[in-house]
């Protein structure tokens, strides 16, 4: 075909989309997709790239890149890392019944802000506060977007222009953007580092305090840890030597839990009761961390205090929504009735070893004669800072397919939307993120990636 007929025989663009292949596609996307798609056509033809023209080929070419740009970008993953809170994952997962009970209210008109037995304007976050202060006995409750608003929130109400004094020990950097240093910067609070990156003494923070001061802060380390020739202050005693010189004690604990911890963690990690007991004036900690609720920063603490931050014009823009107020009031019913296993992070972090390696015969029993594998014993990460370091026990399956390198390997079956790891040259489906209910998904795409 010469090439002034093959320009001559690309489609009107009109007339094109009015095909009934297109019939229901959103005409906003697909107008622009068909204009560019044509444009570079012509420009193909001119250069002598294209020779044919297949107006079938061009419908399906187009159909193709109209659902990419329709397919939502964010969706569900099945996290075979083993690491129970990633945070690149979406951290803690939500109880699908609290889930839709919070549907059932944000579906429907609800008194969010509405006083039902006054008849008038009501508080949005009231609908926390009594039963937070029956799960942790403390006097008052603030919940922000997170727990970086948390932080941030609080240093700005308290210590704007003022000195706060932090243990060198403790600037930490919670991955992406937040550092202790930059966040106090941004709230106008001036940081005083105290002690050194290894030690730090009482001693340190009592004699640094000014006029100025307005607070001492510890920062739970959450993503790593010092060893060797290392101490740090507890914070009982920042608490108490705070409240002598007529300071500000806060805490912020970054991932908060409620239970004795399994695998001797808790000997290293004190829980939200423990930390209850030293009397905090304000504590701050994240809710889809090990809390294992929504995404929330929870700020518990003496109630003259709260007052001030709810006074904060800042709150306004940190505020959280209908959605998660309502999940997490369902949440803390299920805490206070000892309903843990309703907490699905807390859920996967008690499963044991046993019924993991039931879990993974289960799949095994599915796949065995399409591929190699084999049943591993290892080790993973609790994650989203709450635990350093420190290793829980878990069961994985290595998937070994001929010819493919173990990141290849990982490679297919992220393509699949199954996040798994390599560990010693190998591809580890680790069983204790892993949900059952997944599991023919997942023996259906070892099944496909085993015999493509
Ligand atoms: C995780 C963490 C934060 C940030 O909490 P988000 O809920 O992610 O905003 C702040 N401080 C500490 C100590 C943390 O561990």
């Amino acid at each position: 075909m010469s090439k002034n007929t093959l320009l001559q025989s690309i489609p009107k663009v009109d007339k094109f989309i009015e095909q009934s292949d297109f019939k229901y596609l959103a005409k906003r996307v697909l107008l622009p997709l068909v204009r560019e798609h044509f444009e570079t056509l012509r420009t193909d033809i001119i250069n002598d790239k294209i020779t044919t023209l297949n107006k079938n080929k061009l419908c399906e070419e187009i159909l193709i890149k109209y659902h990419h740009i329709m397919t939502p970008t964010l969706q569900k993953v099945i996290n075979a890392t083993g690491v129970i809170v990633h945070t690149n994952l979406g951290r803690s997962l939500i109880n699908p019944e609290s889930f839709d009970k919070a549907k059932e209210i944000a579906t429907s008109y609800n008194n969010l802000e509405y006083d039902l037995e006054k008849g008038k304007r009501g508080e949005r976050y009231s609908h926390l506060s009594s039963l937070f202060s029956k799960l942790l006995n403390c006097e008052d409750v603030l919940v922000v977007n997170n727990n970086a608003a948390a932080v941030f929130l609080i240093l700005n109400t308290f210590a704007k222009r003022k000195e706060v004094i932090v243990s060198r020990g403790e600037l930490v950097e919670i991955g992406g953007s937040f550092r202790i240093p930059e966040v106090m910067k941004n709230s106008g609070a001036k940081l005083v580092e105290v002690g050194a990156t290894n030690k730090t003494h009482l001693q340190d923070y009592e004699e640094n305090i000014t006029e100025r001061t307005k607070m001492l802060m510890k920062v739970h380390k959450s993503n790593y840890s010092i060893e060797g020739f290392s101490s740090d202050v507890k914070f009982k005693e920042i608490s108490k030597l705070a409240k002598e010189k007529g300071l500000i004690d806060y805490f912020d604990l970054g991932s908060g839990h409620l239970v004795k911890l399994p695998y001797g963690l808790s000997n290293s990690e004190p829980s939200l009761y423990d930390i209850m007991k030293d009397n905090p004036s304000l504590l701050s900690f994240s809710g889809d961390k090990l809390f294992g609720s929504v995404q929330a920063g929870i700020i518990v603490g003496k109630k003259e205090l709260i007052a001030k931050l709810k006074k904060n014009q800042l709150l306004r823009m940190l505020r959280v929504d209908k959605l998660t107020l309502s999940i997490l009031t369902q949440d803390i019913q299920n805490m206070l009735l000892d309903k843990y296993e309703e907490i699905p992070t807390l859920n996967m972090l008690f499963k044991n070893i046993e019924e993991l390696r039931k879990n993974a015969n289960v799949l095994v029993e599915k796949i065995k004669d399409n591929v190699s594998y084999e049943i591993i014993d290892t080790s993973t990460l609790i994650g989203g800072g709450s635990t350093p370091n420190k290793k829980i026990p878990s069961i994985a399956v290595s998937i070994e397919i001929k010819n493919y390198s173990p990141n290849k390997i990982q490679k297919l079956f992220r393509e699949k939307n199954i996040i798994g790891r390599v560990e010693n040259e190998k591809f580890l489906l680790d069983f204790r993120t892993i949900d059952m209910n997944d599991l023919d998904y997942i023996a259906e795409s070892i099944k496909c990636l085993a015999t493509s």
